[in-house]
């Protein structure tokens, strides 16, 4: 009897091994949930010994930087492309921590020959696709051509975690495969990334013109200044903003299967620039249609209070179309404020210049255009001697009005700590402002936050390897493949 059972038992592991599992991303052991590590060799193709060596090398590792390993040698996945394969059993196990997606899957196919890396998003810029294959190729496929399988796997893994924990090494023997990042997804994804950014914003347009009532919109406007939106507008913008590009995004990672964190920013990138464009224009167009009715000089003004607020970082993060947009716009402004009003005698007047000017300026007023918080320009009719003067507000400026005299002169001149806060109760701050034209002086205190123990908990690694799960990680399909 208990040779019978022996015998069964020798038959179904020799058809097993003769008959050959096909491993599904679903079948395949994860060591984590078997007590294995991080090796899933479940046709024995490694031995034990370094089963055991590989393991407390990654464990090191996961130890040190929270980076996760995952080392899977199977004899076959059928007809599965390794390099697809790959990618879905990283994400299946999601290998690496969720936080920082540092996870790499090393996949072997024995009876397609096939070696695989496959990189989670935070270690695309150390490991590169370039890198990955170089590292298969000289220290894993000679090996594996002798049939030296487990040596060939040591032998990457080895290399992965010199790169990994000491940059030094990284940089001196794989300069080049450092620099020469991954492929030429470079430009190819940031030119891909901005086409969708402009159908997004072309997109967020069109719903506006359905959603939005224009006319409306433009009669509630309050000033130029505050974004005058109508309610539609500003719920259709942001709802496809929150909604729309996420979801829009998640359906073209589905698509493409691969969505990069930089085609993702350059996505975003898009996005705003079309709506920051779209909400200039619209401004602009308000503006010009306004000043039908309006002096030069006060266009001037609404031109210059609505572009206060936030067009030097749009410059900075967009440069390509609002430095040149800024230099046009600077050159109409001129124009507007240097148009001679026309005196009630019907003739043109003239600007006096900053000195002359000065007569006709109440003491406050010279202070103000001292401070550079307001610019005021005299303008006068020679013959009549008739006068006007127009007053540029520096929106950029620091000073505030006074609540005292009114002019632009107020500013913080002192911030101190009366009592400094601790662990256990709140403190409290005192501002000191100052007018520079009329010398009123105004205190206001303020209370400073309790202190907070810094809390950088996180999820954290699960360290040492004896953790039931991986992290969570993802990746993006990074990584390279080589033949042996
Ligand atoms: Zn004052």
């Amino acid at each position: 009897m208990t040779k019978l059972i022996a015998l069964f038992t020798f038959l179904f592991i020799s058809i097993a091994a003769f008959g050959q599992t096909v491993y599904t991303v679903e079948t395949i052991p994860d060591p984590k949930q078997t007590g294995g590590g991080y090796v899933s060799n479940p046709d024995g193709v490694i031995d034990a010994s370094t089963v055991q060596n590989i393991n407390a090398v990654l464990a090191g590792l996961e130890d040190s930087t929270t980076i996760q390993v995952a080392v899977v040698v199977v004899n076959s996945i059928g007809d599965e492309v390794p390099g697809d394969f790959r990618t879905k059993l990283f994400r299946y196990w999601g290998i690496g921590q969720e936080d920082n997606n540092n996870g790499l899957l090393i996949l072997l196919v024995m009876d397609q020959r096939r070696m695989e890396f496959e990189v989670g998003y935070g270690l695309e810029g150390i490991l590169t696709d370039i890198m990955c294959v170089r590292i298969q190729q000289t220290y894993m496929v000679p090996l594996a051509k002798e049939g030296r399988m487990s040596e060939a796997v040591l032998a990457g893994v080895m290399q992965v975690n010199q790169i990994l924990t000491d940059p030094q090494y990284r940089d001196e023997v794989y300069a080049d495969s450092l620099n020469n990042a991954s492929n030429n997804a470079w430009w190819k994804d940031p030119v891909s990334g901005m086409g969708l950014g402009v159908i997004g914003g072309i997109y967020a347009l069109i719903a506006y013109a359905i959603f939005a009532n224009r006319k409306s919109s433009l009669k509630k406007a309050p000033g130029y200044v505050k974004n005058n939106y109508s309610d539609a507008y500003t719920k259709t913008k942001f709802g496809l903003l929150n909604i729309g590009a996420p979801a829009g995004l998640l359906a073209w990672q589905e698509i493409e299967g691969s969505l990069r964190i930089f085609e993702f920013a350059a996505i975003l990138y898009g996005i705003f620039l079309i709506i920051l464009l779209e909400k200039r224009f619209r401004l602009n167009k308000y503006i010009l249609k306004e000043g039908n009715t309006l002096e030069p000089q006060e266009t001037y003004n609404l031109f210059s209070k609505s572009h206060s607020n936030g067009w030097l970082a749009a410059t900075i993060f967009f440069p390509l179309p609002f430095v040149l947009y800024n230099l046009f716009n600077k050159g109409r402004m001129n124009k507007l404020r240097n148009t001679p009003p026309i005196a009630d005698s019907g003739k043109a007047m003239v600007k006096m210049d900053e000195k002359d000017d000065d007569g006709f300026l109440k003491a406050f007023q010279i202070k103000e255009e001292e401070l550079r918080s307001v610019d005021y320009d005299v303008w006068i009719e020679n013959a009549t001697h008739q006068v006007k003067i127009y007053r540029f507000e520096n929106y950029n400026s620091r000073y505030k009005p006074c609540p005292n005299c009114q002019s632009i002169t107020f500013l913080m001149t002192k911030n101190e700590t009366l009592v400094s806060p601790s662990y256990t109760s709140s403190g409290t701050g005192q501002k000191t402002y100052t007018c520079k034209a009329c010398n009123h002086i105004k205190k206001e205190t303020y209370t400073i936050a309790k202190l907070t123990k810094s809390s950088s908990s996180g999820s954290g690694g699960s360290g040492g390897g004896g953790g039931s799960s991986w992290g969570g990680g993802s990746s993006g399909g990074g990584g390279g493949g080589s033949s042996w």
